[in-house]
């Protein structure tokens, strides 16, 4: 692939007067085309900015949709969230995923609370101090909720401009990043910076997507590179790959005669971190030792069950799910609040890892 890609350090005189025509352009796309009726879309404010801009972080517009109006109607402003129960925030992101973002989001609620009287910062440099706000979360928050111009580089605008500009090489490549930090800084107006923000991110949710961009509706057809080249898909550059290492565990699924399961809550670091699952043991333990060590009793059944991968960004987990029945529920591991038996019918409002949610469906008869 040849990179026809221009500097932004010298951008020429003619290509400012282009960059001030794609904002234009963008703009005018918006108005005509641009989604307004997304419920972060209403009721503006830096809160809701935020939690909508964490939740489409990895996740698309659909699927948000329906966490984002549930995680406000339970917490509809940033003191309700920093007074929540930790169960109750992870609850709310059950099923969302990359659930350090849920525990940032909490951390920083309190942090805003504690630290600003409640009132959100308004700057780039306050916001990314706080966990899990990047450079590209605290623009939008300026841009979309201060109105003040701010730049925004997600997942969405990267693909644009990577795109637009025919870009090489992979974006978590610091100077990748930085040259696509340019040119989203030099394409920014410095008016209607809220429209443009939420126009650059719908360009590339709707019409420059990942594999089939709808180039000829596209504002920018014009002078994109990769249009132009016909080398769309090629941009942005993909993370190289690397082989995973596989580790393996028994996940216990041990039923009470009630067809309550026993849940343990892990600790708040490490994978799966304040989150609700079915306990562990290593491949080679012994399900019935553990159930005479921990319950103490014979269960009625132990039965293995196919045995199913799951992947994590750094390693691959197979799991071999392992139904324990007992027959009376053993008061003795009921110690300490980090145990619960889950009753499906009644579920408690508390977060539960996507292995734990999915086993918990299949084996709730
Ligand atoms: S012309 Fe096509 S590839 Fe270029 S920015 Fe628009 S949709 Fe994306």
């Amino acid at each position: 692939m040849t990179s026809t890609m221009s500097s932004p350090q010298n951008i020429s005189q003619s290509e400012q007067r282009l960059n001030i025509n794609i904002s234009d352009r963008v703009l005018t796309w918006f108005d005509q085309h641009g989604r307004k009726d997304l419920p972060w879309q209403k009721d503006i404010n830096p809160y809701r900015v935020w939690v909508s801009e964490i939740m489409l972080q990895q996740t698309q517009v659909t699927t948000v949709i329906a966490y984002f109006e549930r995680f406000m109607d339970e917490l509809p402003t940033i003191e309700d969230l920093a007074v929540a129960d930790d169960d109750l925030v992870m609850h709310l992101w059950t099923g969302l995923g990359y659930y350090t973002r849920a525990r940032n989001l909490h951390k920083s609620a309190k942090l805003v609370c504690s630290e600003y009287s409640g009132v959100f910062p308004s700057t780039v440099e306050t916001l990314c101090e706080l966990p899990g706000i990047g450079r590209s979360t605290a623009g939008a928050i300026v841009s979309i909720a201060f109105k003040q111009p701010a730049a925004i580089l997600d997942g969405n605008v990267k693909r644009v401009l990577a795109r637009h500009n025919a870009i090489d090489g992979w974006p978590g490549k610091t100077p990748v990043l930085n040259t696509l930090w340019q040119y989203a800084e030099s394409f920014s107006p410095d008016q209607r910076v809220a429209d443009y923000s939420q126009a650059m991110m719908d360009l590339g949710a709707t019409l420059c997507t990942r594999s089939k961009p709808s180039c000829s509706l596209c504002p920018l057809e014009q002078d994109c590179l990769a249009n132009a080249e016909g080398t769309q898909t090629d941009y942005p550059g993909k993370k190289p790959k690397k082989v995973l290492p596989v580790k393996s565990t028994q996940m216990l699924i041990i039923k009470n005669p009630e067809g309550e399961f026993l849940l343990e809550k892990r600790p708040n670091s490490g994978i799966w971190g304040g989150l609700w699952t079915f306990p562990q043991i290593d491949s080679d333990q012994s399900p019935t030792d553990y159930s005479l060590d921990r319950l103490k009793q014979t269960p009625n059944a132990i039965d293995h069950q196919q045995a199913y991968r799951h992947t994590f960004s750094h390693y691959h987990l197979d799991i071999t799910p392992v139904i324990i029945e007992l027959n009376k529920s053993p008061a003795v591991i009921m110690e300490g609040q980090s145990q619960l038996w889950y009753n499906s019918k009644q579920p408690p409002a508390i977060g539960l890892a996507t292995p734990t949610k999915k086993l918990i469906s299949k084996y709730s008869q």
